[in-house]
C-alpha cells in the first residue's frame, strides 16, 4: 500500500515538474501571441497545478488519521485539484478549435455560448463545493466521497472530448499529418491514463500521461518552425494554406489583404539581389507594426498576406490605407533609399473567395501592376476572380469539348450572293453561360491553351468545308482568326499545313485573319509565316483594319488578300463627315493596293446602299446575320 502512495506521488510530482518545464520553455521561446498559444499554456498551468494539488494530498494523506492539519492541507489540495481539473477537457475543446481554425466567429456563436454555459456550470459547481457538496464530501470517517455533480463533471468533460474529434475530424483534411498526430496522442495519451486509473484505482497515472501528452503537442503542435519563414521570421506559404483552409472548412468569415511589391526587377538590377531580400525584410518589419505578427504571411516572392477577422478592430480598409502610405515615401537599403511600388487586394472570405484555390489564384496570378489602382477590392476584385474562373472554364471545355464554332455569313456586295463565312469561337459554360472570344482568347492564350483552340476552329473549319453543300454552293472562302502570337511559335507552318492537308481541304479556301496590331519588329516574321503559307495556297485577310496605328508601308508591304475595314470606321462615316471622308480615302487607297475588301459591322440597308457606292467587295455583320451555329449556316445555302 505504501508503494503504491509513494508512486503516485512520484507520478504526480513528475507532472507538475514537466508541465512547469514546458512553460518555461514556451516563455523563453517566446511562443505566447496568438490565443492558440495562450490555451496551450493555460493547459499546461492546469496539468501543473493538479499535479501539485495530487502531490500534496498523496504527501499528507498517511497522516490524515493523526493529524487535523494533514487533513486541512489535504483536503484544500484536493479542493483545488477539482477546480483546475475541471477546466481541463473545455480547455483542451477550445484549444483544438483554435488548431482547427474553428475558432468563434459570428456564425459559431450561439453553439460557442452553450460551450461556455457547460463549462461555466461545471466550473461552478466545483467552486462552490465546501458549501454544496454536490461534487463530492467527506464523511465521517473521512473517506472521500462522490456525489452526483461529479457525475455531471463527467459527462460534460465527454461531451468535450467528442467536441474536440469532431473539428477534429471535420478539419482533417486542412491538418498536416504532424498536427494531427499531436493532437490524437494527446487524446489517446490521456484517454489511457483514465482507464489504468479506472482499473487500478489507487495508481494515480491519469495527469502524468497528460503531461507527457502535452509535452507531445508542444513539441509537436506548437513548435512552428516549419511554419516560418526563414528570411522574415513571418508566416510561410505551408502555414498560410493551413491555416487559411482550416478558416474556409469552418466558414470563419475574415478578411484577406494581399500587398505585391510590384518593382523587384529594377531593384535587382540596379542594387544586387540582395537588396531584394533586404527590402522584404523591411517590408515585414513594417507590417508588423500595423498588424498582428501571427496573422502575417509571406506566401511567395513579394507577396504578404494580412489575415484581418471579423470583430472588434476589424478595419481593413484602414489597415490597407496605412500600408498604401507607407508605400509613398522611401524605404532605407544599408546606405541608400528607394522607392517601391505596390498593389494591395483585398477579399471578403467567403463572401468573394470561396475556396483556398481561388484565394491562392488570385494572390500568386492576379495582374495588378497594370492597373492604376494600389488597392483592388469589391467589385474590382470579381473580374480577377472572373479571370480565374475562366481559365478553368477553357481546360474544362477543352478536355469535355465545350467549345463551340459559330459562323457568321459574308455577302458578295450585291448583298444577295452568300460568298463565304468567319469562323467565331464561343465556349459553353455549365455556369457562366456561353463566353465570348473576346473575353476568354486573352485568357487562353496567358495560360498557353490558345494553340488547343485555334487546333479545334480549325478542324471544325476543315469539317465544315468538307460538308457537301458548301462545294454545291461554290463557297468562296471561311476565315479563320489567328492570333499574333500564334506566328511567332516556330514550326507553326507545319503545324497548320499538317492539319489542313490531313483533312483534304483545298487550301485555297481558308482564310487568315491577322490584326495589324503587331510591332514592327515582328512584322518580319509575321510576313516570312504569311508568305509560306500564301505559297501553299492559304490566303491572308488584315482584321480590324483602322482601329490601330495603320502602317502604310508596312500594309502595303505585306503579302495580303483582303483588307476588313473595321466596325468603327463604318459607322463613324454615318455619324460625320470626317469620318465618310476618312472611309472613301481608306477604300480608295486599298482598292490602288490592288486588295479586296471586306467592310464589318453592317446593320442597315443604308450602310449597305453606301458601302455599294463605294465599291466594297465584301460585306458582313448582323444585317444579314449574326453568327450562328454551324448547323444553321448549312441551312442558309439552300
Ligand atoms: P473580329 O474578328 O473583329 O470578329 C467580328 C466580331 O464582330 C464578332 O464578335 C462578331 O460577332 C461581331 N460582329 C459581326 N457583325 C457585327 C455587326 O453587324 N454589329 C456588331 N455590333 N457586331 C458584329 P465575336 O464573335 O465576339 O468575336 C470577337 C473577336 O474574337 C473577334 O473579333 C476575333 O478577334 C476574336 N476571335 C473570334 N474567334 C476567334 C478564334 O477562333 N481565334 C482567335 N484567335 N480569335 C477569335
Ligand atoms: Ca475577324
Ligand atoms: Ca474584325
Amino acid at each position: 500500500m505504501e508503494e503504491l502512495y509513494n508512486l503516485s506521488f512520484a507520478l504526480a510530482a513528475a507532472a507538475m515538474f514537466i508541465c512547469l518545464a514546458n512553460i518555461c520553455f514556451i516563455s523563453v521561446q517566446d511562443r505566447m501571441g496568438k490565443t492558440q498559444n495562450r490555451l496551450f499554456v493555460l493547459l499546461l498551468i492546469t496539468v501543473a497545478v493538479n499535479g501539485a494539488s495530487n502531490t500534496i494530498s498523496a504527501f499528507f494523506s498517511p497522516y490524515r488519521q493523526v493529524s487535523e492539519n494533514a487533513v486541512l492541507y489535504s483536503e484544500i489540495a484536493r479542493y483545488f485539484y477539482f477546480v483546475f481539473h475541471t477546466a481541463l477537457a473545455p480547455l483542451f475543446f477550445f484549444y483544438v478549435s483554435h488548431v482547427c481554425g474553428a475558432v468563434f466567429r459570428s456564425s459559431q456563436k450561439k453553439r460557442y455560448i452553450i460551450y461556455f454555459v457547460v463549462f461555466a456550470i461545471t466550473e461552478t459547481m466545483a467552486i462552490i463545493n465546501p458549501l454544496t457538496k454536490w461534487v463530492y464530501y467527506i464523511d465521517a470517517d473521512l473517506q472521500f466521497r462522490r456525489n452526483w455533480g461529479e457525475m455531471l463533471i463527467y459527462l460534460a468533460a465527454a461531451f468535450y472530448l467528442a467536441m474536440s474529434l469532431r473539428y477534429l475530424t471535420s478539419s482533417w483534411s486542412s491538418l498536416t499529418v504532424k498536427r494531427r498526430t499531436g493532437i490524437l496522442m494527446f487524446a489517446s495519451f490521456s484517454i489511457a491514463g483514465i482507464i489504468i486509473q479506472l482499473i487500478f484505482s489507487k495508481v494515480k497515472v491519469e495527469l502524468f500521461a497528460e503531461a507527457i501528452g502535452l509535452t507531445g503537442v508542444m513539441m509537436i503542435v506548437e513548435n512552428e518552425d516549419d511554419r516560418l519563414d526563414s528570411e522574415t521570421g513571418l508566416y510561410n506559404r505551408k502555414a498560410f494554406i493551413m491555416d487559411l483552409g482550416s478558416y474556409i472548412i469552418h466558414q470563419v468569415h475574415l478578411h484577406a489583404l494581399c500587398l505585391r511589391i510590384n518593382t523587384p526587377e529594377i531593384i535587382t538590377r540596379k542594387r544586387g539581389a540582395d537588396s531584394m531580400e533586404l527590402v522584404e525584410k523591411k517590408v515585414s518589419e513594417f507590417l508588423e507594426t500595423v498588424h498582428e505578427k501571427y496573422n502575417i504571411y509571406r506566401i511567395g516572392r513579394r507577396t504578404f498576406v494580412l489575415l484581418v477577422f471579423e470583430g472588434k478592430n476589424s478595419n481593413v480598409s484602414g489597415l490597407a490605407e496605412k500600408i498604401n502610405e507607407r508605400f509613398k515615401k522611401p524605404w532605407q537599403l544599408v546606405d541608400n533609399f528607394v522607392l517601391l511600388s505596390s498593389s494591395i487586394i483585398i477579399a471578403d472570405i467567403p463572401e468573394q473567395v470561396k475556396s483556398l484555390n481561388e484565394a491562392l489564384y488570385m494572390f500568386d496570378y492576379a495582374k495588378t501592376s497594370g492597373e492604376n489602382k494600389s488597392i483592388i477590392a469589391g467589385d474590382d476584385l470579381e473580374l480577377i476572380l472572373r479571370d480565374s474562373a475562366v481559365e478553368k472554364s477553357i481546360a474544362h471545355g477543352l478536355a469535355e469539348g465545350l467549345f463551340e464554332v459559330y459562323y457568321q455569313p459574308i455577302y458578295l456586295n450585291d448583298g444577295k450572293t452568300l460568298y463565304g463565312a468567319e469562323a467565331l469561337v464561343r465556349l459553353h459554360d455549365d455556369k457562366m453561360g456561353m463566353l465570348f472570344p473576346d473575353e476568354f482568347i486573352p485568357v487562353a492564350e496567358s495560360i498557353g491553351l490558345i494553340d488547343a483552340v485555334d487546333d479545334h476552329v480549325l478542324l471544325d473549319v476543315c469539317r465544315t468545308i468538307n460538308e457537301e453543300k458548301l462545294y454545291d454552293n461554290k463557297i468562296g472562302v471561311i476565315s479563320i482568326n489567328l492570333s499574333v502570337l500564334q506566328f511567332m511559335k516556330p514550326g507553326f507552318v507545319e503545324r497548320i499545313n499538317g492539319m489542313v492537308e490531313e483533312s483534304g481541304v483545298d487550301k485555297k479556301l481558308i482564310s487568315f485573319e491577322v490584326t495589324e496590331s503587331v510591332s514592327a519588329s515582328s512584322y518580319e516574321l509575321m510576313n516570312d509565316a504569311i508568305n509560306e503559307l500564301k505559297q501553299d495556297g492559304f490566303r491572308f485577310a488584315m482584321d480590324d483594319y483602322g482601329t490601330g496605328y495603320s502602317n502604310m508601308k508596312a500594309l502595303a508591304a505585306m503579302n495580303l488578300d483582303c483588307i476588313k475595314i473595321d466596325k468603327s470606321i463604318l459607322w463613324e462615316a454615318e455619324k460625320s463627315e470626317i469620318g465618310k471622308i476618312l472611309l472613301e480615302n481608306n477604300i480608295r487607297m486599298i482598292h490602288q493596293l490592288k486588295k479586296k475588301i471586306l467592310v464589318e459591322g453592317v446593320e442597315t440597308k443604308a450602310q449597305i446602299d453606301l458601302l455599294q457606292s463605294l465599291g466594297v467587295d465584301y460585306l458582313q455583320g448582323f444585317y444579314f446575320s449574326k453568327p450562328v451555329p454551324k448547323a444553321e449556316f448549312l441551312k442558309m445555302l439552300v
